[in-house]
């Protein structure tokens, strides 16, 4: 018999590649939402159910509601918990953030134990709980980042939605070590780019990002600005080859590599020539701190971010989870395409 799979924020940017995925694959998917009646968030998959004559059942749960995850979750093998806000201009980080990142993980975590039945949980983090900000590889002394490390920096008053994931999988992990019923996996994503599945909509910044470079955000001069970057699908495989690997257990860092937001727009440069009204340099730090609350960034963002290098080690997703990572100019190119 097919296995079972509880998802929650399949509706999401990711969740939804992860969804299509798991659907194709043949298991069974109970997709928790948090309002049925918004059917423009899930009808693309109970299509992608029909086509694959995968089975697709539908849950209303909120992070924010104690126990409202424990239907979906009894009798289901393992969980997916991807669900959580990423939004970075939020009015109260404690209630738009960070009790439903840590809140909701005890929730669906809870929901886990009480199930009966669920042997694997899939969590779905960030490099933002592996780190705080680009400054850290120099004040650590490291010479790259990898899953040893967790986020020290962040707090509810800054970079709140860092905040909210390092201190939710603290928590995941607590949880998973008072029990031994289940197996936790997490998956700690970089920025993630690529198209949407479907056009479903979404508010992760991960798409705001990329509308921004391409309606002319950066023109004026890139930020000199670091991030990693993954492909959007190569996060929902990644997901499933931790389901699957009966080796795969503790953090897993992905990023095909780590680039400035300059480099970014060269690769977009390169595939859509004059198109779009990219950045053709990089601009000054000092610059940065006079105009960065026009990019919705911080003083001290820009200070402990803007021009220090990035070096990410994701060994352990290449050699354990054996994932093959897109090339990232792929990525953009599908991403823009889709945009445009
Ligand atoms: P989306 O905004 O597209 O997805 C967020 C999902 O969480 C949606 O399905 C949303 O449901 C659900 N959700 C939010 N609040 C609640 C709530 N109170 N109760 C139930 N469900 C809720 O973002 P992404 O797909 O980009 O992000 C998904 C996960 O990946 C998050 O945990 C994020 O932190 C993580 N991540 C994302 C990265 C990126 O670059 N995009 C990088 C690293 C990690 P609804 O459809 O109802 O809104």
């Amino acid at each position: 018999m097919a296995k079972t799979i509880m998802i929650t924020g399949g509706t999401g940017y990711i969740g939804a590649w992860l969804t299509k995925m798991l659907l194709e694959k043949g298991y069974t998917v109970r997709l928790t939402v948090r309002d049925k009646n918004r059917t423009e968030k899930y009808a693309p998959l109970q299509e992608i159910a029909t086509s694959t004559g995968s089975s697709l059942d539908l849950y209303e749960a909120d992070l924010l509601k104690d126990g409202s995850f424990d239907e979906a979750a009894r009798g289901a093998d393992a969980i997916m918990h991807i669900a959580s806000p990423f939004i970075l201009k939020v009015k109260d980080p404690q209630k738009d953030l960070i009790q439903p990142a840590v809140n909701g993980t005890r929730n669906v975590l809870g929901a886990a134990s009480r199930s009966g039945s669920v042997k694997k949980v899939v969590l779905t983090s960030s490099i933002a709980a592996i780190m705080g900000d680009n400054v850290e590889m120099v004040e650590k002394g490291l010479s790259e980042i990898d899953e040893t490390q967790f986020n020290t920096s962040s707090r509810p008053d800054n970079q709140p939605y860092q905040y909210s994931k390092v201190t939710a999988e603290k928590e995941a992990w607590k949880l998973h070590d008072a029990q031994t019923d289940w197996k936790l996996v997490v998956i700690n994503p970089s920025f993630v780019m690529g198209p949407t599945l479907e056009n479903i909509p979404s508010d992760s910044e991960s798409l705001k990002f990329m509308k921004g470079m391409i309606s002319g955000k950066f023109a004026t001069g890139a930020p000199d600005l670091k991030f990693g970057f993954v492909d959007v699908r190569d996060v929902a495989r990644a997901h499933v080859l931790a389901l699957e690997n009966d080796d795969a257990s503790g953090r897993f860092l992905l990023a095909e590599r780590a680039t400035g937001v300059f480099d970014l727009a060269q690769l977009l440069t390169d595939e859509f020539g004059d198109k779009f009204k990219l950045p053709k340099s990089i601009a000054p730090k000092f610059l940065l701190y006079l105009t960065g609350w026009m990019f919705g960034v911080t003083f001290s963002f820009v200070k402990r971010n803007v021009g220090y290098d990035l070096k990410l080690n994701t060994s352990r997703s290449r050699e354990i989870l054996r994932l093959k990572y897109t090339d990232l100019k792929i990525t953009v190119r599908d991403m823009v395409n889709q945009m445009s």
